[in-house]
């Protein structure tokens, strides 16, 4: 299992929970997607979209800068109001988009399924993959919906189901966050964030083997949490292996100021100020003595730099980039 194949799937469920499921080559090709851009281009599960006549200007980084012609080498050149003639590379221009039928056919490998079993209950959005039996265990129908935290999606899903009657067999994959919101039509349901069920591999989604069988409903979010942030500034709580930790204020403080960090990241004089501590001799370690699990498994402190970094979990790596 690759860090890229983590990285393309944490991407690519992203792409899938917007409005339009694509991305412009600048942002593909930036530095930190750069791996991910690598595995999704290969599996074609991104395609080339329209090409864009109209780019920010690379130069500047501000302005939008017309695309005048292709000079060669993969390079065009542009002209933007402030800096003028400006070249660039290519892909400056390009649109890349979700291949749908292509992501389809990954679900379906993943799961052993054959294509003659997917219906489309509504294009692009919710599909029924199919039902698998494994051995002495009851079937699951398979469906996978994506922007499920939308209430309209929820609810067309739930219809849905209803229509199959397969109430008690359905298994939902969704790239949304889970739990869904409260009050969601889809709330009693066996939802499972496709992010932490497998990774995208070789022409198949590879499905964790010990999370197919993975029993029961969403429950409560926090019930199916091992290692995350997720409710720590909603409910100041914090899960380490699936144990629940109450923060106090100040804790809480401390890890908020760290997931808004860029990076991730504060020198121990910006934490204190970001908490709005008075302390005289500021501490994190110790402001977690009655959490020290919390604080030793998110929290790494760079002593060259006094620098405080938030070491995020595996479950988080879809939000917290
Ligand atoms: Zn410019």
């Amino acid at each position: 299992m690759s860090q890229s194949q983590i990285d393309a799937t944490a991407l690519f469920c992203q792409l899938l929970e917007q409005d339009k499921p694509e991305i412009n080559g600048q942002a593909l090709h930036s530095g930190e997607n750069k791996d991910a851009a690598v595995h999704l281009l290969r599996e074609r599960l991104l395609v080339l979209g329209k090409t864009k006549e109209w780019v920010t200007c690379p130069e500047c980084e501000v302005d939008l800068a017309r695309v005048v012609r292709e000079v060669g080498g993969d390079k065009i050149m542009l002209m933007c109001p402030q800096c003028q003639d400006v070249t660039g590379p290519r892909h400056l221009t390009d649109t890349h988009k979700v291949s749908m039928p292509k992501f389809q056919r990954s679900l379906l490998n993943g799961l052993d399924l054959s294509a003659n079993g997917l219906s489309v209950a509504a294009e692009d959005q919710i599909w029924r993959l199919g039902t698998t039996q494994a051995s002495r265990n009851k079937p699951s129908t398979w469906y996978f919906a994506r922007q499920l935290f939308r209430p309209d999606v929820a609810a067309r899903l739930r219809e849905q189901i209803a229509l199959d009657k397969t109430t008690q067999s359905c298994v939902v994959l969704t790239t949304s966050d889970v739990p869904l919101p409260l009050g969601s039509p889809m709330t009693e349901f066996d939802v499972r964030p496709l992010v932490t069920m497998g990774r995208i591999g070789q022409s198949k989604f590879e499905f964790f083997a010990d999370r197919q069988g993975y029993p029961g409903p969403q429950v409560l979010a926090q019930a199916t949490a091992g290692t995350s942030l997720k409710y720590v500034k909603s409910e100041a709580l914090a899960f380490v292996d699936g144990v629940r930790f109450e923060l106090e204020p100040s804790q809480q403080k401390i890890l908020i100021a760290l997931i808004d960090a860029t990076d991730h990241e504060l020198e121990k004089g910006a934490l204190k100020s970001a908490c709005g501590s008075q302390s005289q001799d500021f501490s994190p370690s110790r402001e977690f003595q009655r959490n020290q699990i919390v604080y030793k498994t998110v929290i790494h402190y760079l002593r060259d730099d006094d620098r405080y970094a938030l070491v995020i979990p595996v479950e988080d790596a879809h939000w917290l980039r």
